[in-house]
């Protein structure tokens, strides 16, 4: 999804999505320039490291100016995909897929749930907010139909192997797995793990060790 990210480090770019959203919302309040200084304070990066992030895209901040904002945001909508949508698909509507379903990125015109999959006989056929969920055996084919190369794994994780190799069969490029299972993937398929617990015992490890004075 980004592109033309060669030279910069995986580290910036995980940032740039919180940049992007902090400059859309001044760019909509009609905010021209900021500096690395109000940045750091809203997005909670230190100012040096937001420098540095800044200018692996050639966006040098001027002293006593900062940044244009709009030269900046046009850079990530396009760096981010922001500029086309991208079709997702939910594998998986129990407690996780239909909370997932529900918000379906309403903020983000970019993203869009496109269908939903699942093997449960009371789901499939049903319609929830305007997704469809069909059953797992359509999958590959609607996947493709769809242009879905982007998916969200929330199967039970003695489930999840299984259906990941389905998955590869429909070419799909970038799971966010929400599942605890470890999977199994070529080299070409870009696999983010989203752990709840291990959040929340970070969290509560910073609290116990780095308390705010
Ligand atoms: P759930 O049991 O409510 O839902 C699972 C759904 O998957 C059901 O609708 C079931 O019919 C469907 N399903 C089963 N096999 C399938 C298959 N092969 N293909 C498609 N659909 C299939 O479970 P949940 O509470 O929604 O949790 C889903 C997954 O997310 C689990 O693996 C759970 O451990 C994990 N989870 C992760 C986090 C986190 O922080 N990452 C938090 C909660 C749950």
């Amino acid at each position: 999804m980004i592109e033309e990210t060669g030279k910069i480090p995986q580290a910036t770019a995980k940032r740039l999505p919180l940049y992007h959203r902090y400059l859309k919302y001044l760019h909509e309040s009609g905010k021209e320039r900021v500096s690395s200084a109000e940045l750091s304070e809203a997005v909670k990066v230190d100012s040096a490291t937001i420098r540095r992030d800044f200018s692996y895209f050639g966006a040098l901040g001027k002293k006593g100016y900062g940044y244009n904002v709009s030269y900046i945001l046009d850079f990530f909508s396009k760096t981010l995909s922001q500029d086309k949508q991208t079709n997702v698909a939910i594998i998986g509507v129990g407690n996780l897929g239909t909370a997932l379903l529900h918000y379906n990125f309403m903020k983000n015109n970019n993203i869009k749930i496109v269908a939903a999959f699942d093997v449960d006989a009371n789901k499939v056929g049903t319609v929830q907010q305007n997704i469809p969920i069909y059953h797992l055996n359509d999958m590959q084919d609607l996947l493709k139909e769809n242009k879905v190369e982007v998916v969200i794994l929330t199967v039970p994780s003695d489930e999840a192997q299984t259906t990941v190799d389905r998955l590869l069969e429909a070419d799909v490029k970038g799971i966010l797995n929400f599942t605890p299972a470890r999977i199994s993937v070529p080299k070409h398929v870009r696999v983010h793990h989203i752990d709840l617990t291990t959040e929340l015992q970070t969290l509560i490890y910073f609290l116990e060790n780095y308390p705010n004075k």
